[in-house]
C-alpha cells in the first residue's frame, strides 16, 4: 500500500492486468513516477482466474486423456483415477498463492512504482480519483481495467448461485454435473477439463456452432472431440429460464426442453465498461462498449488504454503487446504502430485450435480473390502415426500472393501456429513459403500440402 503523501505522479495506471503491470513496472524502472492502482489483485485475470490456472487444469486433464490413450498404442495402464484435489492444490499453491498478490506488489514496488489497492477513475484531463483521493498525472493516465463476465439477461439467472470463471477456478471440489452456457474458447476448454475429471457436462450454445469465431471445420471437429469425452453439445438453442432449488439448477431452453445440473457455469463472453473507469470524462461516449484507441493505443491526448477494454482481442498477448506500444509512446521512443492483421489466438482444447488473421469467411467478405488449402492431419505422416485428428488450413489473398489467415487444429495446434503466424505477419509470398524445407515427419509439414492447393 502507498505510504506516499505526494499526490502527483508522471503516470497513473488504473487497472493492473498483464499489460498494466508490465508498463507500470517498465516506466518506473525508466525513472518515471508511477502510481499503479488495482481494486483487486495485481496481475489481473490471467494469473489468478484466467490463462494460467485454466491451463494448469487443462494440463492435468490432458494427462488423464493421454493415459487413457495407452490402450490401443502401447498396452494398458490399469485404472486411471482422477483426483481434483491435486489440481486445486497446484492452482492454490503454485499459480495463485491462495489468490494473494503480495509477490506481484513487491515486484512492482521494487521497480519503483507506488502501488495502491483501490478503485480508480479518471475525473478530468490528468486527474484521477482513487477511493475519494485525487491524484494528478502530469504525463498521462493509462487504463487497463479488463472485463467482467457478461451475464445474459435470462429469466431467473441472476437470482441463482451460478458460477463464472472465478468460482470454477477456485473450486476445491467438482460437482457431479455441470451445464456450461457458452461454447466459446473458455466454455469449451473448461467443459473438456470437467468431463475428463468425471463431471457430466452439457454445453449450451445459442449460435449454430461452438467456437463460432473460428473456421467451421474447427467447430465440427471440436464437437466430435467433446462428444468423445462424453460431453453433450447443444447448439442453435439458447437458455430462456434458470432456477435453483437449493441443490440443483433447472435450465429451460428455447425449444422447451430442460436440463438439470448441480452447477451452472456462465461463459457467454466478457463485458468492458469504459465509463466505469472514467473514460467518459475525457470524451468517450458513456455507452461505449470498448475504449476507442488509435495505433498508439491513445484514447485522447494523455490517455492510453490497453488490454481487453480496447476490443482488439481479449488475450494476454494483446494486453502485453499494447503495453509495449504505450511504453514507447510515453517515452517518446520510435517503434512500429499497433497492427492486428496477424492476431494469433489459441483454444487450448484437445485437439488445440490455433488460428491467426482472417478466417476464410472473413477473407471472402473483405477480399476479391481468396484461395484456401486444407490438409487433414491424418494425411500427414506424423498425424497418421499419432492417430491425430485435426487439420491445417491456409487462407490466401490471391491478388497479393500472401496468406491472410490460417488455422492449425490438432495436437499442439498452438505451436504449429507459430510458423503460420510468421507467414501472415511477415506477408511472406506464398511462392517463398512453398520453396522452404519442412521437416519430416512433423505435423507442420501439413502446411506444405495445404499451400500446394493454392493456385
Ligand atoms: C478462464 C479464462 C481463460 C483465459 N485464457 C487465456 C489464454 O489462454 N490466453 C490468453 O491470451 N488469454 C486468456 N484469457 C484472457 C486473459 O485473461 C485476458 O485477456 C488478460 O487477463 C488481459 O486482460 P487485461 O489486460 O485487459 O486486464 P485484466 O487481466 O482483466 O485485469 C484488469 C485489472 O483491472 C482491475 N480494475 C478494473 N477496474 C478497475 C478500477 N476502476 N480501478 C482499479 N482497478 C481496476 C481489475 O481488478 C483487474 O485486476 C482467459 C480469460 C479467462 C477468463
Amino acid at each position: 500500500m502507498a505510504t506516499d503523501t505526494d499526490h502527483t505522479f508522471d503516470i497513473v495506471v488504473i487497472g493492473l492486468g498483464p499489460g498494466g503491470e508490465y508498463l507500470a513496472g517498465t516506466l518506473a524502472e525508466r525513472g518515471l513516477r508511477v502510481l499503479a492502482v488495482d481494486r483487486n489483485l495485481v496481475g489481473g485475470e490471467c494469473p489468478y482466474w484466467g490463462c494460467i490456472p485454466s491451463k494448469m487444469m487443462i494440463r492435468a486433464a490432458d494427462s488423464l486423456a493421454e493415459a487413457r490413450r495407452v490402450e490401443g498404442l502401447a498396452g494398458s495402464v490399469g485404472e486411471v483415477r482422477p483426483d481434483w484435489s491435486v489440481v486445486a492444490k497446484r492452482i492454490r499453491e503454485e499459480a495463485t498463492d491462495s489468490w494473494n498478490d503480495q509477490v506481484a506488489v513487491d515486484r512492482l514496488t521494487k521497480k519503483g512504482a507506488t502501488v495502491l489497492h483501490g478503485t480508480g477513475r479518471i475525473t478530468g484531463p490528468g486527474e484521477v480519483d482513487v477511493d475519494g483521493t485525487t491524484y494528478a498525472a502530469t504525463k498521462g493516465v493509462v487504463v487497463n481495467p479488463g472485463t467482467t463476465p457478461s451475464v445474459p439477461p435470462i429469466e431467473g439467472l441472476r437470482e441463482t448461485p451460478y458460477w463464472t470463471n472465478h468460482e470454477i477456478i477456485e473450486a476445491d471440489e467438482l460437482p457431479d454435473s455441470l451445464v456450461v452456457l457458452g461454447g466459446g474458447a473458455i466454455g469449451c476448454e473448461l467443459s473438456q477439463v470437467m468431463a475428463r475429471f468425471g463431471v457430466e457436462v452439457t454445453v449450451v450454445e445459442a449460435a449454430d456452432r461452438i467456437l463460432s469465431l473460428e473456421e467451421p471445420e474447427a467447430s465440427e471437429k471440436l464437437v466430435a472431440a467433446l462428444e468423445a469425452d462424453g460431453i453433450t453439445v447443444r447448439t442453435g438453442v439458447g437458455a430462456e429460464k434458470v432456477s435453483h432449488d437449493g441443490s440443483s439448477f433447472t435450465i429451460t431452453l428455447a425449444d422447451g426442453s430442460t436440463l438439470e445440473a448441480e452447477r451452472l457455469l456462465v461463459a457467454t463472453g466478457r463485458r468492458a465498461d469504459p465509463a466505469a473507469v472514467g473514460l467518459d470524462a475525457v470524451g468517450v461516449p458513456s455507452d461505449a462498449r470498448t475504449a476507442p484507441v488509435d495505433d498508439r493505443c491513445r484514447v485522447t491526448d494523455g490517455v492510453w488504454a490497453v488490454g481487453d477494454i480496447t476490443g482488439k482481442g481479449a488475450f494476454t498477448h494483446v494486453s502485453m503487446y499494447q503495453a509495449g506500444i504505450v511504453v514507447r509512446d510515453v517515452l517518446g521512443d520510435d517503434g512500429p504502430p499497433a497492427e492486428y492483421a496477424a492476431l494469433p489466438r489459441v483454444t487450448f482444447t484437445d485437439p488445440e485450435v490455433g488460428a491467426v488473421g482472417m478466417t476464410e469467411a472473413q477473407a471472402r467478405e473483405k477480399l476479391a480473390n481468396v484461395e484456401v488449402g486444407v490438409t487433414p492431419l491424418g494425411e500427414t505422416t506424423r498425424g497418421w502415426i499419432a492417430k491425430a485428428d485435426g487439420f491445417i488450413k491456409v487462407v490466401a489473398d490471391a491478388d497479393r500472393g500472401i496468406l491472410v489467415g490460417a488455422t492449425a487444429m490438432g495436437p499442439a495446434g498452438g505451436e504449429v501456429l507459430g510458423a503460420l503466424a510468421v507467414a501472415v505477419h511477415g506477408q511472406v509470398p506464398v511462392d517463398r513459403l512453398r520453396s522452404m524445407i519442412y521437416a519430416y515427419p512433423t505435423l507442420h509439414r501439413g502446411i506444405e500440402t495445404a499451400l500446394a492447393q493454392l493456385d
